[in-house]
């Protein structure tokens, strides 16, 4: 068998891993194998690529692989569960740098023609934009600049007039011989990584999620344009997978806002959002403590979780597990209902609570619990705040107005743990905890939790 039959086949057996195990990551129960799986494709990949290339010096290749692979095994254990989105930003953006860099490689040692220059200015030019707009998502979502959505006069023009610079730039830089070329090349770099800080910075509050497997989809896409510049088929096949699982999972994560794209994309959401709803909501939170609570659970017939966030930042699945079996002991039923955005990332709560044992049959997604919300005797809130606001549909001028969340106020009671009356993610007052049939629990959830679960006890 000839090396390039081998080589061949190697990539058709890795790009088969990748699919197998991008299908078994759709299933809670399937999903660790899933990403062996899919590791098992990258590292037959990666392998097979450097038999391949006729690598000359395997010296610096080595000394990549081990600085690189201690730097990521020690992140990511070190990272905490409520840190993995930023985590996520950072792999995007750290995925589209080495697109820049492999497209910009491309350039020398050989005679590019056309094509393969527009596909080498592509994957510069989507690399440098996922790279920035990366770094942006990251700063936000970790706090290390402000969450808000900042916006400015004449914003849209200048990222017109910007993107306008930058496919006259790629056009020079593909037609132009000679030092010309190399200065349309570091032209459009800075541009695109200028254009990636804009398209992020006007994305606030309650849109992250979008931005951040949009950005996903775009390393893909960055990868994809560096696999077709360096003529490398597992690497297009593995960009194109991730270009279209990220676009995939943007759509799915706009219709659970009810939003479109260009809305996420231009609108700005929490610089308008800010007090919108606050100041017409009225009345007085009532709050009680957790033997109170224990003593309505006690009596329940069936009672549904519903965690946020802040059961991420508390650590508390472990502490909720054991009080749904204290609960199911008692002989009430309990099940989970899970917001496609709860938390911080997409799958964050079942990822959260699959760590607990809990098991996946008992977790509902929103349009299977919400119908049956009024059968419920308890719905106990866990660090949830904007996924269960009924001003979502209640309050018309909200700007969460139409996005579809949990309604945990048709449950007969509903218990909301929380620190303190402050806002969710979105910066957006929540109705809910003014409502006659709730109560507020306030305190860290896993500390409520242990209060309730000594009182069963
Ligand atoms: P929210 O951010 O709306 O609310 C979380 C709540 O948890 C806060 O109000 C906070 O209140 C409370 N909290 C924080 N720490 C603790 C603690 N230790 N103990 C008890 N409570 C605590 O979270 P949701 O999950 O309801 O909503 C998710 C939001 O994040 C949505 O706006 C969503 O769009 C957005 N988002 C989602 C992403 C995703 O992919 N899933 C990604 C990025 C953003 P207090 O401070 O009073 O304790």
């Amino acid at each position: 068998m000839g090396i390039e039959l081998l080589v061949n086949l190697s990539y058709v057996a890795a790009a088969v891993l990748f699919i197998f195990g991008l299908k078994m990551l759709g299933s809670p129960a399937t999903a660790r194998k899933g990403n062996l799986v899919s590791a098992l494709g990258m590292f037959i990949a990666v392998v097979i690529t450097l038999l391949d290339q006729s690598i000359i010096d395997y010296k610096w290749i080595i000394a990549g692989v081990v600085v690189g692979g201690l730097i990521g095994a020690l992140v990511a254990r070190r990272v905490e569960m409520t840190g993995m989105p930023e985590m996520v930003a950072l792999f995007n953006g750290f995925g589209g740098v080495a697109s820049l860099f492999v497209g910009w490689a491309a350039l020398y040692g050989f005679e590019a023609t056309t094509f393969e220059l527009i596909t080498i200015v592509l994957s510069i030019l989507i690399g440098g934009v996922t790279f920035s707009g990366s770094m942006v998502a990251w700063g936000k979502l970790s706090e290390r600049i402000s969450g808000k959505a900042m916006v400015f006069s004449g914003q849209r023009i200048f990222n017109i007039l910007l993107i306008i610079a930058i496919i006259a730039a790629s056009v020079m830089f593909t037609i132009s011989t000679g030092p010309a070329t190399s200065i349309y090349l570091y032209v459009v770099i800075g541009l695109s990584l200028l254009l990636g800080i804009m398209l992020v910075i006007p994305i606030g509050g309650a849109d992250m999620p979008v931005v951040i497997s949009l950005l996903n989809s775009y390393s893909g896409l960055a990868a994809c344009a560096a696999g077709i510049a360096i003529n490398n088929i597992i690497l297009i096949v593995a960009g194109a997978l991730v270009g279209a699982s990220g676009i995939i999972l943007t759509q799915i994560m706009c219709k659970a806002m009810n939003r479109s794209l260009s809305n996420v994309l231009f609108s700005g959401f929490s610089a308008v959002s800010a007090g919108g709803a606050a100041a017409k909501i009225e009345g007085e939170a009532k709050a009680m403590t957790a033997e109170d609570a224990y003593y309505v659970l006690e009596a329940a017939a069936s009672v549904v979780i519903v965690p946020g966030y802040g059961m991420a930042v508390a650590q508390a699945q472990h502490v909720v597990k054991e009080l749904q079996e204290l609960l199911e002991k008692n002989g009430a039923e309990v099940v989970y209902a899970i917001h496609p955005v709860a938390g911080r990332m997409p799958g964050h709560m079942n990822v959260l609570l699959a760590e607990a044992d809990v098991s996946y049959d008992l977790l509902l997604e929103m349009d299977a619990i919400n119908p049956r919300m009024d059968t419920f005797d308890v719905a106990i809130v866990i660090g949830a705040n904007d996924v269960v606001n009924p001003a979502a549909r209640e309050m018309e001028g909200s700007p969460i107005y139409g996005m579809p969340v949990i309604n945990v106020d048709m449950a007969r009671n509903v218990f909301v743990m929380k620190r303190s009356m402050a806002s969710g993610f979105a910066g957006i007052d929540n109705p809910l905890f003014f409502k006659e049939n709730t109560r507020m629990l306030f305190g860290d959830a896993k500390e409520m939790l242990g209060n309730i679960i000594k009182a069963f006890s």
